[in-house]
């Protein structure tokens, strides 16, 4: 059986350091879903490894999360925001319709939100878009509004110094294929989707990027592939 990975990823800037992107897990592991859900988790993988921890995992490359100022987050489903408040000393990007409709009266966890996980948070940076945008003012991550499988769900694009682009689309694909192949949308995509005609364009906007950029490596929160390749620890995308 394959087994459902929920991925961060690490970028380090040359400037501002290791900058994280989404963080799953905290130590306690998916016990932020409640206890319906983490058992239902429970039985659809395998028992929590504490190794599988944001700040392990952040350590695990090489970093201390002390080391750690910025954290961007794709959206706020559960299942990307167990270890948020392990990184509370960050400034975390979010795009502002998430983070309206995630701290809303509406959201909880029948909406696959976990409010304990970013409630507290001292430094929240809940930006606009109009479509794209710099996050650092010096081209190296772009936010594309991907919205549609959340209120607000966006993706990172990120040119490397070398010139290779990387793009996280968060929850907008589940596999890579959906992207880049002709992998259907599939059922997953419909029954998660808070507003599935967007999310349909989103992904359309996504294919044209990857038709227009071919070399663009892509990545999605729950890639099986890019998972089982990580499960005994974090791999480099560029190997
Ligand atoms: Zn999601």
């Amino acid at each position: 059986m394959k087994k459902f990975p929920f991925l961060a990823m690490l970028a380090v800037h040359s400037k501002l350091g290791p900058i994280v992107i989404d963080a799953p897990f905290g130590h306690e592991g998916p016990q932020n879903a409640g206890f319906l859900a983490n058992g239902a988790l429970s039985l659809l993988g395998p028992k929590f490894n504490p190794k599988w921890s944001i700040i392990e995992r952040i350590r695990q490359v090489g970093y201390r999360s002390a080391d750690v100022d910025n954290v961007l987050i794709t959206h706020l489903h559960f299942d990307h925001t167990g270890g948020m408040k392990e990184l509370a000393h960050a400034k975390f990007f979010i795009h502002a319709p998430e983070w309206k409709y995630a701290t809303s009266e509406e959201a909880g966890l029948s909406q696959g939100f976990s409010k304990q996980d970013y409630q507290a948070l001292g430094d929240v940076n809940a930006f606009d878009l109009p479509k794209e945008k710099d996050l650092f003012g010096d081209g190296s991550v772009c936010a594309i509004d991907l919205r549609g499988h959340s209120p607000g769900q966006v993706g990172y694009r990120f040119k490397l110094t070398n010139g290779d682009e990387v793009i996280h689309v968060g929850d907008a694909a589940y596999g890579v294929e959906q992207i880049t192949g002709d992998a259907p949308f599939g059922k997953m995509s419909k029954v998660t989707s808070y507003n599935y005609d967007q999310a349909i364009a989103s992904l359309q906007a996504l294919r044209q990027i990857a038709s227009e950029n071919p070399d663009t490596m892509w990545v999605t929160s729950h890639d099986y592939d890019l998972g089982s390749r990580c499960e005994n620890g974090p791999v480099s995308l560029l190997e």
